[in-house]
């Protein structure tokens, strides 16, 4: 089959046997950044997508690999559309990747209701992107015990970004905003949340307690002293510490490394 000149796939959306009335044909044309979720075959051609049952757009992108999360716009026959749009007949689906930087900050028609602050929720596969994005001062809850549907639960009543390796997760429609996070690594994790949101602005390194993502406080050396070892006591002046564990940070050896590694990766301004 051919669309507009190129070779295109068949798909047939929904379970078979159960049509109803005529079937509905649409192509679905899906921009480069998505290739990630699509099969090699379904990369950079239109797909021939037969209705076999009433579905809306979100039904039909998630049924072709593709997490509603990761999609910025939608048109069909040119048209914006939104995710819950169902179309009656034959026409060009096209969808489009959300754009980066990506502010969470501000509406768009697939969500209209932005966020009021970066917060984010870090799923079990990426555990430690979550602890390094709180070193940088970033408000992670993170746990090794949180369910999928914890996590969606979490992210809609505390309006929270997930960052997942699991794409199946972000097929649920209570999570609006989220990464699939690509790199194996923690600290590419990093550098590409910070560079996908635009993050680079809003770091605050060493600011918030990696165990407990709360915020450091400031405390008079005086107050801790009898904590200190000797060589900390003898060489650091300035303490902070977290209200909650009660844990105390000082910028030693640890911070130094840290924050060198983040250099490198160009995690930084370049004023820092
Ligand atoms: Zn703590």
């Amino acid at each position: 089959m051919r669309h507009n000149g190129r070779d295109c796939l068949e798909w047939h959306g929904g379970k078979s046997g159960k049509s109803r009335g005529s079937q509905v044909k649409i192509f679905v044309m899906f921009d480069p950044p998505f290739d990630f979720f699509l099969a090699k075959n379904h990369q950079g051609r239109p797909l021939a997508y037969s209705l076999t049952r009433r579905a809306s757009v979100k039904d039909i992108i998630e049924s072709l690999g593709i997490p509603h999360t990761e999609v910025g716009s939608i048109r069909f026959d040119g048209r914006k559309v939104d995710l819950s749009f169902v179309p009656a007949a034959p026409g060009t689906l096209q969808v489009h990747a959300v754009q980066t930087p990506f502010n969470v900050l501000s509406p768009s028609m697939l969500r209209p209701a932005p966020l009021d602050c970066i917060r984010f929720i870090a799923d079990v596969n990426v555990l430690k992107l979550g602890r390094l994005l709180i070193l940088l001062g970033f408000n992670v809850a993170c746990s090794s015990s949180f369910s999928d549907d914890e996590i969606a639960d979490i992210a809609q009543a505390q309006s929270r970004i997930v960052l997942t390796r699991d794409t199946l997760l972000l097929k649920r429609k209570k999570i609006a905003f989220a990464r699939r996070i690509r790199s194996n690594l923690p600290y590419e994790q990093v550098l590409e949340v910070v560079e996908f949101f635009g993050l680079r602005h809003l770091i605050v390194f060493f600011s918030r307690c990696t165990a407990c993502n709360k915020q450091l406080v400031p405390v008079s050396k005086n107050d801790i002293i009898h904590l200190l070892e000797p060589r900390t006591r003898q060489y650091f002046f300035d303490f902070l510490q977290c209200p909650q564990c009660r844990k105390i940070f000082w910028k030693g050896s640890h911070y130094d490394a840290m924050k060198n590694t983040f250099s490198h990766l160009g995690i930084f301004s370049k004023k820092e």
